[in-house]
């Protein structure tokens, strides 16, 4: 897919995100949850693939319950230093509201992932600070209007726990890189947090 979506639909004359580039970084392959809250709150989850962050918009969230199997909707790819942006998109541009780096570390797929997207079916590993351990993204697929609606799935493992238990977007409401809340990040609003991935 590549950046020209993503650099079509801002103006970064007026958005303080990355304008970025398509950049292969080396070693571990970065992953990022930033906590949005757009127009309507999401969580955007991003795996670093060939110099760019693929992504899909969780409406509820990222769950640590294998039986949640949470909607997760492809977006267009973003590049690699997004995955450091936290800030607020200012009001009447794309995606306008604050966003928060809530999760970071690095990723690791089962086999090419390249061809797994490709056919549907990602299994990935992560080390991270909230959401470590294996997930699947399955491609739903059914209609054509549908195709970039995908579920975001734990798998049972040790790291997996009951939603009834422990709900990990209730738990965890402050950024990995900052510590603070949505409401702090849009009180600094003129305090544009980069740092590098
Ligand atoms: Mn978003």
């Amino acid at each position: 897919m590549g950046l020209a979506e993503y650099k079509r639909k801002r103006n970064f004359r007026k958005t303080p995100e990355p304008a970025g580039k398509v950049a292969p970084s080396q070693g571990e392959l970065h992953f990022v949850v930033q906590k949005h809250a757009a127009s309507r709150l999401h969580y955007d989850f991003r795996l670093e693939l060939d110099g760019v962050l693929k992504s899909w918009a969780v409406p509820k969230g990222p769950s640590l319950d294998p039986s949640v199997k949470a909607l997760a909707v492809e977006v267009e790819d973003h590049p690699l230093d997004y995955a450091g942006f936290e800030g607020v998109i200012p009001k009447g541009q794309y995606g306008g509201g604050t966003v928060m780096v809530w999760d970071r570390g690095e990723w690791a797929p089962d086999g090419d992932a390249a061809a797994a997207l490709k056919k549907g079916h990602l299994k990935c590993a992560v080390n991270c600070e909230k959401l470590s351990g294996e997930w699947s993204l399955v491609r739903m697929a059914r209609r054509q209007s549908d195709k970039n609606n995908w579920l975001l799935i734990k798998s049972k493992d040790d790291a997996a726990r009951s939603k009834r238990e422990y709900d990990v977007t209730v738990e965890e409401a402050t950024s990995v890189i900052t510590q603070r809340t949505l409401e702090e990040i849009a009180a600094d609003a003129d305090r544009v947090w980069t740092s590098n991935p």
